[in-house]
């Protein structure tokens, strides 16, 4: 399966043991020609679109980054742009760190940490049975789950509604 660039699916035993599973989910690039509407990424889900994602450096090192799906500006703002997966801390070496610096939430003297004004978190989807596609509420999908179209009730694997 086609793999974004900075984003890393291979989960190691260490990161299985903190929670961290491979999961399908939007491609940051997606709309660019040639591009799949979803990756393969390994994720640590720690609250409602908020997630640690496991990255991997051009220098091949691998980083985790605490990020929420939403915007920097509220929607109404002249800067507000399209709902993303956007970083909220510098990514961090160390998976402990990142989950550690996430779940302490927002530090006042914390000048590294980026508000995200949360939205619920969507993908779109391709179906292989009725070629059209539709938009679903989830912040990932699992290998193997059975996703349905909404359009013409195709079902099958998540990995086969990537378009
Ligand atoms: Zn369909």
């Amino acid at each position: 399966m086609q793999r974004y660039e900075n984003y890393s699916d291979e989960l190691t035993d260490h990161e299985q043991e903190l929670g961290f599973k491979r999961v399908l989910t939007v491609n940051p690039r997606f709309g660019f020609a040639g591009r799949a509407n979803m990756v393969p990424a390994v994720v640590l889900r720690i609250g409602p679109s908020h997630r640690i994602i496991k990255l991997v450096n051009p220098d091949g090192n691998i980083e985790y980054s605490h990020q929420a799906f939403g915007s920097y500006f509220p929607p109404g703002n002249i800067d507000y742009n399209d709902d993303e997966w956007n970083p909220v801390l510098t990514p961090m070496p160390s998976a402990e760190s990142a989950i550690r610096m996430a779940l302490a939430g927002p530090m006042p003297n914390n000048p590294f940490r980026q508000h995200v004004y949360t939205a619920t978190a969507m993908m779109k989807l391709m179906c292989p049975g009725c070629s059209e596609w539709f938009d679903l509420e989830a912040e990932s999908l699992s290998i193997g789950e059975t996703q349905v179209c909404p359009k013409c009730e195709y079902s099958g694997v998540a990995e086969s509604f990537v378009g």
